[in-house]
């Protein structure tokens, strides 16, 4: 377990992220749901912008569900003392990159020679 960062601290910063997460995701139910295709009474153009706003939507939707993934690996990961190690090489993550992104698992040199490859 790391004792050179403060574990609390990114934990409720985690907590704090998680539950906004959730109260979007609680909005945003309802907003996918199938785009209605009654021609006689919405144009050929607004059918579209309901697509491409659904299309966006979903893309949303997704983004948030990966990020709260993300949020509660970095949650068990706290629990089992594993937080704030590498996921790929297990080296410690910097505390500045951690407070940038707390549910951030990878350090930054397997970042860096991810996006290389
Ligand atoms: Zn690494």
């Amino acid at each position: 377990m790391r004792k050179d960062i403060d574990l609390n601290y990114f934990k409720q910063c985690l907590e704090e992220r998680l539950e906004a997460i959730m109260a979007r995701q609680e909005a945003q139910e309802g907003n996918e749901a199938p785009v209605e295709l009654d021609q006689s009474r919405v144009g050929r153009l607004s059918r579209m912008d309901a697509m491409q706003q659904q299309a966006m939507a979903q893309a949303t939707g997704r983004r948030v569900e990966q990020e709260r993934q993300h949020i509660e690996t970095a949650l068990s990961r706290i629990e089992s003392g594993t937080y704030g190690y590498c996921l790929k090489c297990d080296e410690d993550i910097t505390e500045k990159r951690l407070r940038f992104d707390p549910s951030i698992f990878i350090c930054i040199s397997c970042a860096q020679k991810a996006e290389r490859d």
